[in-house]
């Protein structure tokens, strides 16, 4: 037997209890003629004490850091107890030891700070993952997994594997592909996520399914995507947008119960797209805090009469001009400001500048543009903003889409550096009635905003029927009746971030075929991509809807932490390579002969 304990085990009541341990050598210290070793495993670390004799020994073969024990030994009452660890009240003394493997010098040290960066952490990271706060992170995720499956099993749904093989299905980026040997010439893509599979399921009469799969998607990634990564994946028959809405934020509150103790008892609050970009300049907004966003350009006619009245270019001439009141800000130096104009001019901000007005607590006001507004436009300026004393007004002003999004950013920006993004505070949200479609300049032509199988509205159907997609006027798109169809689809937010994602789902065939047909594919291309589906429509499909949540995001943020890979046992880098195993890699002459593929390199 190699063990009777773990590492994490032992207390006061164990001692003079013989035991064996084994694990890894975290630390050796030599005092005099003995030795104290730190012993580590999974559960904890416990200290062992090496006798003079014991010692002479290690010092003819020393140990080292990472080296696998086994030793065995009697547990003793420490007379230098460690209150910050749960076994710092005894140690082994040890009797036997055994070196059952040896290590070479760890790159980087096995701690919780370790010195090791990120790369080589990631090259290495099978000793990473020896270190608690990767071990926790796993941790965690398992307990998010858990409750998952707990509560879906307590409401009847069944957890069903769909392949990985398959056709492609569009969820917006492109597919990873895979050569078929016996198929020569012919490819499978990987699946972007099990959709058009759990549609299927609906139609066999699964009507309640989930999977925590993994999906695939080769795109550009940003900091926190992963080419693979993981989906909470639901789909229920028989449901409206309401059914879904709250079958789902039960799970999230089941999580929350489960995994972080936390009782979300309030209801969660519902937002349209419009509200939400409109106040937020954002489809996920983070409510824990107000600060929204006030549209200045828009129809608030007063504020536009002031606006006539100077002659302030940047101002006058802006498509948008949106403003937020950031609290106890007004005293902010002349450096500070300056560092938040530099802020907004940065390439991911991608503003020209930005304009401010200090609110001060003695009631005047002061701002960056006083050489075109007078004391009362001032005023104006500020009460339209619902300012209030000690508030710094910000203001941004250009193209729409550009400066919703900056107003955005710069609105979490200041909430971070004011603390009102508590780690531990948790605030859920749905946004509704997205639009069904987006305009895509490039093609001048509409796609989906979610996916090709979210249904319109119920109210807007027909509209979608009765009109001819093609967009004549690229530059009046939005007079188009396909720009205000609403989509039967909702997201779920939490702190800002989005969360999970889905719809109620189009289940006629003809509908469906509207869709493609509106997203510019012919009739051929819909049959050939979607043919199965589309037949199968024609058997009996009910109605239904689902949703999937993005697994590694809500273990991030349950985990307080803002990126994915911490939470993923194996992640890839931001060049989608897996440095440990260096993947992707090239391929033998004879694998790609098999496939009978040539490459031709550019
Ligand atoms: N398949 C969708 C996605 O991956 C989710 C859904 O509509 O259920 O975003």
């Amino acid at each position: 037997m190699y063990r009777t304990h773990t590492c994490g085990e032992l207390r006061l009541k164990d001692v003079n209890k013989e035991v064996r341990l084994a694990g890894w050598v975290q630390t050796i210290r030599k005092f005099g003629s003995i030795t104290f070793i730190d012993l580590r495993d999974r559960y904890g670390i416990t200290q062992l004490l090496f006798n003079e004799k014991l010692t002479e020994e290690l010092d003819k073969n020393p140990l080292g850091r990472e080296f696998v024990v086994q030793v065995k030994g009697t547990v003793s009452e420490r007379s230098n107890k460690n209150p910050n660890i749960p076994t710092g009240d005894i140690e082994i003394n040890v009797s036997e030891y055994r070196v059952l493997n040896k290590s070479a010098v760890p790159p980087f040290t096995i701690q919780d700070d370790t010195d090791g960066g990120d790369d080589l952490r990631m090259k290495y990271r099978f000793l990473d993952l020896r270190r608690n706060p990767v071990k926790k992170n796993l941790e965690l995720r398992y307990a998010v997994n858990r409750a998952t499956r707990n509560y879906l099993y307590e409401n009847g749904f069944v957890d069903i594997e769909t392949p990985f093989l398959i056709k492609s299905t569009p969820e917006g980026a492109r597919d990873f592909v895979v050569p078929s040997r016996m198929n020569p010439g012919e490819f499978y893509a990987l699946p972007q996520s099990p959709q058009t599979f759990k549609q299927l399921l609906m139609v066999s009469g699964y009507d309640r399914y989930y999977q925590i799969v993994k999906c695939f998607r080769d795109e550009d990634l940003r900091a926190d995507r992963q080419p693979e990564f993981t989906q909470i994946d639901c789909e229920m028959s028989f449901v409206e947008q309401e059914d879904i809405l709250q079958m789902f934020e039960g799970l999230i509150k089941y999580i929350f119960k489960e995994v972080k103790n936390i009782d979300y008892t309030e209801p969660v609050e519902r937002m349209s797209w419009e509200d939400a970009m409109w106040n937020y300049g954002n489809d996920k907004p983070d409510i824990r805090f107000d600060m929204k966003v006030k549209n200045l350009k828009s129809e608030n006619k007063i504020f536009l009469e002031t606006l006539k009245q100077t002659e302030f270019a940047v101002f006058n001439e802006a498509e948008t001009i949106v403003a937020i009141s950031v609290p106890g800000c007004s005293d902010y130096s002349r450096k500070q400001t300056d560092e938040l104009v530099e802020w907004v001019k940065r390439p991911q901000i991608g503003m020209k500048g930005l304009a401010f007005i200090k609110v001060n607590n003695d009631g005047t006001l002061k701002s960056s543009f006083d050489k075109f507004f007078n004391e009362s436009q001032l005023k104006d300026f500020a009460s339209f903003c619902d300012s209030k004393p000690g508030d710094l007004i910000l203001i941004l002003a250009g193209k729409e889409e550009r400066t919703r999004k900056a107003i955005s950013d710069l609105r979490l920006y200041m909430a971070d550096r004011l603390g009102l993004r508590k780690a531990d505070e948790y605030k859920l949200l749905w946004v509704l009635d997205f639009p069904l479609f987006e305009y895509d300049e490039e093609s001048n032509r509409w796609v989906a905003r979610h996916h090709p199988f979210t249904s319109p509205k119920p109210e807007d159907i027909q509209v979608m029927i009765n009109n001819n997609p093609l967009i004549e006027n690229s530059e009046k798109y939005l007079e188009h009746p396909y720009s205000k169809i609403k989509a039967n689809a909702y997201d779920m937010v939490l702190n800002g971030n989005e969360i999970g994602g889905g719809s109620i789902r189009i289940f006629q065939r003809d509908l469906q075929e509207k869709m493609f047909a509106a997203l510019g594919m012919s009739k051929e291309e819909a049959q050939h991509k979607f043919g199965f589906l589309l037949g199968a429509f024609e058997y009996g499909a009910p109605p239904h809807g689902g949703i999937a949540f993005g697994f590694d995001r809500l273990c991030a943020i349950l985990g307080g932490s803002e990126s994915i890979r911490d939470f993923i046992a194996f992640p890839k880098n931001n060049s989608g390579r897996d440095v440990m195993i260096d993947a992707p890699s090239t391929i033998d002459e004879k694998q790609l002969d098999e496939l009978q593929i040539k490459l031709d390199l550019k």
